[in-house]
């Protein structure tokens, strides 16, 4: 199939394109396209990933905001029947979709970096609906979905994210593979669910746990946490009240936000 031409980026939207024949075989092989997969890919582009998945008969369901883009990809796949193009907002779309076939979806993309965050927090928390998910993201945010504890990068995302899926870092992808180039790294992402049973009656004060701990990092949970949990009641959770937010495991907010959830029960 002919590729595209490179369209001239739009920078609101995000658009560098991926212009690295090698990159595209890696995030395909990473991929693993099958026919049988139901793939969502959101920000299409120039078709430099969807050119590789249409190929395999999988059936693609592509989400684009860009409506020149859109329509331009709707021309070039006109022949592909397993070819679906929403031109919509991701962040306003109706992920109602991935419950409609019952089928566990794969999500990817090179996801414009300006939605990147407030997307996979939204994505996480459907986890039952997909069996994998891999995305291009800039490095930094890609450092700290898959932090360990203890680290710099550990936070909120961490935690929020690493609480519903197990997370990798796969390979970073330099500037040099976008036109135009970004002016940041970009590293590949792989995602997928924890089939642990949560409990979703903490959600709200665990949340709320972590929002407060990492608000003020670098003081000890006494601090951080007190205008909402006691120093008794951290004692209580067998965690020690001096650690600071990037300290703890999510056992141990989970741990936390149980003890809560006992004390308000009560
Ligand atoms: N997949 C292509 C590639 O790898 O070359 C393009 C990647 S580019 C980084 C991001 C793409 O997402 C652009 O096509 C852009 O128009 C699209 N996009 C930006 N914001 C979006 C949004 N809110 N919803 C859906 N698509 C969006």
């Amino acid at each position: 199939m002919k590729r595209l031409t490179i369209p001239k980026a739009k920078k609101r939207l995000g658009q560098n394109f991926l212009i690295d024949d090698y990159a595209v075989a890696q995030i395909i092989q990473l991929i693993k396209p099958k026919h049988t997969d139901h793939i969502i890919e959101i920000g299409p582009g120039a078709g430099a990933l969807t050119d590789q998945l249409v190929h395999t008969k999988a059936s693609i369901t592509a989400i684009e905001v860009d409506r020149d883009l859109a329509r331009i990809l709707v021309e070039h796949y006109a022949d592909i029947p397993t070819f679906k193009l929403h031109n919509s907002d991701i962040m306003n779309f109706d992920l109602g979709i991935l419950r409609e076939q019952s089928t566990s979806w794969k999500i990817i993309g090179n996801l414009p970096y300006n939605i990147a965050t407030p997307l996979i927090m939204n994505l996480v928390a459907l986890k039952s609906l997909w069996s994998e998910m891999i995305f291009m993201l800039q490095k930094e945010v890609a450092l700290r979905l898959t932090a360990k504890v203890g680290t710099r990068s550990y936070g909120r995302l961490s935690i929020m994210a690493q609480r519903q899926a197990h997370i990798s870092y796969k390979f970073e992808v330099s500037a040099a593979s976008f036109s135009p180039q970004p002016k940041v790294e970009s590293a590949i992402v792989q995602f997928r669910p924890l089939e642990t049973k949560k409990n979703p009656e903490i959600d709200v004060y665990f949340e709320k746990i972590i929002r407060l701990a990492f608000s003020t990092r670098r003081k000890t949970l006494t601090n951080s946490l007190k205008s909402f949990i006691p120093t008794d009641v951290i004692k209580q959770a067998g965690i020690d009240p001096k650690s600071r937010a990037e300290n703890l495991t999510i056992a141990e907010y989970e741990k936390l936000a149980l003890k809560v959830l006992d004390i308000v029960g009560q």
